[in-house]
């Protein structure tokens, strides 16, 4: 499909008071702005407090200002912002809201577009979107876009239910799931390290890689959202939607055109091959975790049993880790390890690619061999590629030494890489659905997830809390490793500022 590269849409957040359209949508809608990557906009926000539009526009000034660099232009940007005071399940506030909508529309000409950004509690999704049919906001003479932030449902079941609600109102190619890791700059350069280069298709299988590593560590604890993350958990916040996405990325066959459907069906491909792990065999693929106290930058930080809006005898885990095969020709015995959790060593999301040894070993001395050839991406905070060669060590004789190739994405550029919520928000208005979660992942995920967390919520985990805030998880994460033969690259050690 050809995309306009110049959009034109009346945008409207739902949720607009909240801290994603606060820290995330308003800096990101500017960054676009700024950029002249919009053509004819407005943006209604909706929420419940009542603000007249000027105390709105006021809070979406400051917000770029914080969260971005303003320019003479700001006042501009934010003249375009509109604010709707709203009780999402009230039939009247809907109807207003679509007065107001009609007015914009005629005002700047938006050729009856509109996108519905719903950047609140999921429990609301499904009664907005019925509302916004039901009540006629979505009768229009443009495009009519859903874009809803995760979690999409609490396992499969309910998913079912929310997907069946936002399809009354929506089709699915109206609906843009956000996982913002695809937004992400080097999550977006995995195809193309992998598809764009000679060098490493060919070695893309399990004759030439031993395994691959997928690491996502936090820093911070629960913070606030002890509520939300009881229910929740690491894998469900985390192993779902973000790490099962990375893997999809990494393992997927070529597509044969770089299209949304195309490479879309490649990764539900992947989903579907996804070994289940089920009953018992939950214990020998996965390990959970939950942090204890410990010691973050010499601050004594508290156990998560002692956060807000924690129980004291939580059994919800903050730190997965996970081998997961995918059985197909490609990858048959190959691992691919997933780890994350909070209150960990570092902030890092990095994936690694190990390459086999070589069929001898020249170069070997007993207190000595010779190094694997690792891939690393280096998604977050830094952005970057290393490739970990041997290459002869200076001077005299032939020892063999580790060199590290490196490209740091950011280094280079000398700019900033666009945040993941300015290329998704764009994405979203230029009709570019590719990287949003299609439902068959959605729901391929869900029940791939949904057979592990049924083991863990039937059983207590007597060791929690079983790792030290700042360290890098349960030894149980390591053991995981070791019983194949492998152990996990300290994440630390190769990055890419290091080289
Ligand atoms: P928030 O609690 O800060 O904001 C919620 C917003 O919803 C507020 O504007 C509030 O006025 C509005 N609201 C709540 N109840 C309402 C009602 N009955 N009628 C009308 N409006 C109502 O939440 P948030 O952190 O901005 O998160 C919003 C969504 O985005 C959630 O689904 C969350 O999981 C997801 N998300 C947030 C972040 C983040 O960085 N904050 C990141 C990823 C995903």
């Amino acid at each position: 499909m050809a995309h306009t590269e110049k959009p034109t849409a009346l945008i409207m957040i739902f949720g607009a008071t909240g801290d994603l359209a606060n820290r995330k949508l308003f800096p990101s809608l500017y960054n676009l702005y700024a950029k002249g990557k919009l053509d004819k906009f407005a943006v209604v926000g909706v929420a419940r407090r009542s603000l007249t539009n000027e105390e709105f526009q006021l809070r979406v000034k400051e917000s770029v200002t914080e969260h971005g660099e303003a320019e003479a232009n700001i006042d501009e940007f934010v003249s375009k912002f509109y604010y709707h005071s709203h009780d999402v399940t009230d039939s009247s506030s809907y109807i207003a809201l679509g007065k107001l909508a009609e007015d914009l529309d005629g005002h700047y000409g938006l050729d009856g577009n509109r996108i519905f950004y719903l950047a609140m509690a999921p429990e609301f999704f499904g009664t907005i979107a019925e509302h916004l049919k039901k009540d006629n906001l979505t009768n229009v003479s443009g495009f009519k876009r859903l874009v809803i932030e995760k979690p999409f449902g609490h396992d499969l079941e309910s998913a079912k239910v929310l997907n069946k609600q936002i399809r009354t109102a929506f089709s699915e190619d109206e609906i843009y799931r956000i996982d913002h890791y695809l937004g992400k700059e080097m999550v977006q350069n995995i195809e193309v390290i992998r598809f764009a280069n000679a060098m490493f298709e060919p070695l893309w299988n399990n004759r030439y890689i031993s395994n691959i590593q997928v690491t996502s560590s936090e820093t911070l604890g629960v913070e606030e959202r002890g509520r939300y993350y009881e229910k929740s958990g690491a894998l469900r916040d985390m192993v779902q939607n973000h790490m099962l996405q990375m893997v999809s990325l990494l393992a997927m066959e070529p597509p044969i055109k770089l299209t949304t459907d195309e490479i879309r069906s490649e990764k539900v491909r992947v989903f579907r091959a996804l070994r289940p792990i089920t009953g018992e065999a939950v214990n020998d693929y996965f390990v959970r975790g939950q942090y204890g106290k410990g010691s973050m930058n010499e601050k004594v930080v508290p156990a998560y049993r002692q956060e807000e809006m924690v129980d004291p005898d939580s059994n919800t885990e903050t730190f997965v880790a996970g081998k997961l095969m995918i059985d197909n020709f490609r990858w048959a015995g190959v691992p691919f390890y997933i780890r994350t959790g909070k209150r960990m060593k570092a902030k890092s999301t990095k994936i690694v690619i190990q390459f086999k040894d070589i069929p001898m070993d020249l170069y070997y001395k007993p207190e000595k061999t010779v190094n694997p050839n690792l891939l690393v991406i280096h998604i977050q905070p830094e952005e970057g590629i290393t490739l970990h060669l041997n290459a002869k060590k200076s001077g005299q004789g032939t020892d063999a030494t580790p060199v590290k190739l490196n490209y740091a994405n950011k280094g280079i550029d000398g700019l900033n890489t666009p945040e993941a919520y300015e290329k998704l928000l764009y994405d979203s208005l230029r009709g570019d659905a590719t990287n949003f979660t299609h439902w068959d992942e959605v729901a391929l995920s869900w029940s791939f997830v949904d057979n592990i967390s049924e083991v863990w919520e039937n059983t207590k985990e007597p060791s929690f809390p079983n790792y030290e805030s700042g360290s890098m998880g349960p030894d149980a994460a390591d053991k995981l490793l070791e019983k194949d033969g492998f152990f996990w690259w300290p994440i630390t050690e190769i990055d890419v500022e290091n080289c």
